[in-house]
């Protein structure tokens, strides 16, 4: 994995002064670099039921649809706010940068559907925070949170239920 660890660039400053952006891009422009994460994350889960993946606006669509397509599951969107035409459930949370909202259909999981939420990349753990209470609230059980990377040293994962988070790459 080291590969794929070092393909990913720093990006110092961005979005704020002070902090080292993991910009993944340079993963997902080299197909066999996006091929090999995708499988690498998608093979953990064959042969489980995975009713749905859940999807985070928006790099996390990039790895949730992929995924879903390879697990035979539907693909489910958590999106910023005003994005969604139906009725949703909005859920505000903080982040390593300030504080954000986010929205899910309320109608997109239904009780009892076996959920993999998936995400770029964990930092300290606040918008996955608030997919997972989202998803709880509907009534779905999460298979798992699954990330392409981690920042371990942010401790992120206190925050999710515990045994139920995947992280590909760990920085
Ligand atoms: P958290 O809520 O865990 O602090 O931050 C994770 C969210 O912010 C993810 O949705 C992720 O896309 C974004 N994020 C925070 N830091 C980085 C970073 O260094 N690189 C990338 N690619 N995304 C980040």
């Amino acid at each position: 994995m080291d590969e794929l660890k070092n393909i990913i660039r720093d990006v110092p400053d961005f979005p704020k002064k002070g902090i080292i952006f993991k910009d993944i891009t340079t993963l997902l422009s080299d197909a066999k670099s996006y091929q090999r994460m995708i499988d690498s994350i998608a093979n953990r889960y064959v042969g489980q039921r995975i009713d749905k993946v859940v999807g985070v606006e928006a790099r996390g669509f990039i790895i949730g649809a992929a995924l879903a397509y390879k697990l035979n599951a539907g693909i489910v969107l958590v999106r910023k706010p005003g994005k969604l035409p139906a009725e949703t459930f909005k859920k505000t949370y903080d982040l390593e940068y300030g504080t954000d909202t986010l929205e899910m259909h309320t109608d997109a999981i239904k009780k009892g559907e076996r959920i993999l939420i998936a995400d770029d990349l964990l930092a300290t753990g606040g918008t996955m925070g608030a997919v997972v209470d989202m998803v709880n609230s509907m009534g779905g059980e999460i298979v798992e949170c699954c990330f392409m990377a981690e920042l371990e040293f942010l401790d992120g994962r206190k925050k999710l239920p515990a045994g139920k988070v995947f992280s590909l790459l760990i920085f």
